[in-house]
This record gives C-alpha cells, structure tokens and sequence, in this order.
C-alpha cells in the first residue's frame, strides 16, 4: 500500500521514435495492485496508439506486455473482481474490440522486477512522478472508493490480528493447529466438529487431557505405551 502511486508506462518503440513517454497518476492512497493493473491495460493502449500510428509496422501481431506483479496479470486475465475494477474492464473491452478489428493480440509477461532496464527506468520515473504528486505540482485525484476504504479496513484489522496471535502466551495448543488467522474450517458432523473443538482448546477425553482435569486416574494410553495424547491417538 502506498500513499501516492502513479502508474508510469515506458514503451520502447516510441521511445525510439519520439522519445514520447505517456504518464498518468492513478490518484492519492490507491493501492499499488490497482496501478499495476491500469498500467498493463495504459501498456495495451499505448501500444494500439503505436500500432494505428506506425507507417511500416513490420511486427508479428503480437503485443508484449510486460509486468512484475502476477496478481495484476491474473486479475486481468481472469478478470476477476469485476465490480471493484469494473471501469478497468470497460477500458479492456474497448482495446480488446479494437484489437480484434486490428487483427493483433497481446500476450501479458511476468518478469522479475529488478535488473531489467525497462522496469528500473520506469520505478525511477515513477519515484520522481510520484513525488511531483507529492509536492503539488501534478494534480491527482484523491477519491478513493468504498470498496478500497473496506479492503484496506480489513487488511490492517488481520495484520494486526495475526501479530496478537503470533505474539500471544494462550491458546498455543489452537495456534500450533491454526496459524493463520481468518482460516475457515468446515466440519462435515456435528461430532467431528465438538472432536475437533475439543482438540484445539487442549481439552479432550483422552486421558492425557482428562488426567490433568482431574477425570482420570492416569494419563497412560491402554497400550501403556506413551501419554494417551492427540498425537500418539492419531499419529
Ligand atoms: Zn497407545
């Protein structure tokens, strides 16, 4: 999350051309996936611009589009999120029609981000956007959606959640089962269900359980083996 994320787009043909970078700021306190994914769809449309404005395109069809963030290129892809990202997929609709009647198709590649050249010059650009952003002297919008207020309500609640959890002296027994807070664990029976509760507040009728609460004389398993734990019933 960052507080002041532009998206910065370089496109090498055009560079080489005219050396024309297009620039836009995606707004104050947006989240950093949200301009990754405008960014491959800000690529595919500087790349259309190119294309319908190149004399002699001598190229396959295909337009490379180049990105480090798997999550932008997933949610693109699958367009998953809809309503969240739903003027991005007005924007893809668009360049995918144009793209149709142009006869060219765009393939989306992750790459690692650092030591490519392309992607440490754009990081740089977007530093110095970013802090013209900052220092007022490019305008950026600074709505930001309920969808983004509840999502960055949400994560901020489970950071804070899971280092409790981390850092807590109780409930080892459960944390050493369930690690990750907001896990969703589905039981198929009532039974199983008590079972399993019962294991993970440290409080089962076995009889290294039921010895300790004083319910049983020993907490020897009947094989007289080991403690009659849930790892030695189990394991
Ligand atoms: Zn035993």
């Amino acid at each position: 999350m960052g507080l002041v994320l532009p998206c910065y787009i370089l496109c090498q043909s055009l560079m080489k051309q005219s050396s024309t970078v297009n620039t836009k700021a995606d707004g104050k306190k947006v989240r950093s996936s949200q301009c990754e994914i405008d960014g491959i769809i800000l690529g595919i449309e500087m790349a259309m611009t190119y294309l319908k404005t190149c004399q002699s395109c001598n190229d396959s069809g295909r337009i490379l589009v180049f990105c480090d963030s798997n999550y932008a290129i997933d949610v693109i892809d699958r367009k998953l999120e809809a309503v969240r990202y739903s003027d991005f997929y007005k924007r893809l609709t668009d360049a995918q029609s144009q793209l149709k009647a142009m006869d060219r198709y765009v393939s989306l590649l992750y790459i690692v981000h650092s030591g490519i050249i392309g992607t440490d010059t754009a990081d740089e650009m977007a530093r110095e956007f970013a802090q013209s952003i900052a220092s007022s002297h490019t305008d950026a919008t600074e709505d930001i959606t309920v969808t983004d207020v509840y999502k960055l309500a949400t994560d901020i609640v489970n950071c804070s959640w899971q280092r409790k959890w981390n850092g807590d002296n109780t409930g080892r027994v459960t944390y050493s089962f369930i690690p990750d807070v907001g896990t969703k664990v589905i039981l198929p029976m009532r039974k199983v269900g008590v079972s399993y509760c019962r294991i993970l507040l440290h409080d089962t009728m076995l009889n290294d359980d039921s010895f300790r609460t004083g319910t049983s004389d020993t907490y020897m398993c009947e094989c007289g083996q080991e403690r009659e734990t849930v790892e030695h019933v189990l394991l």
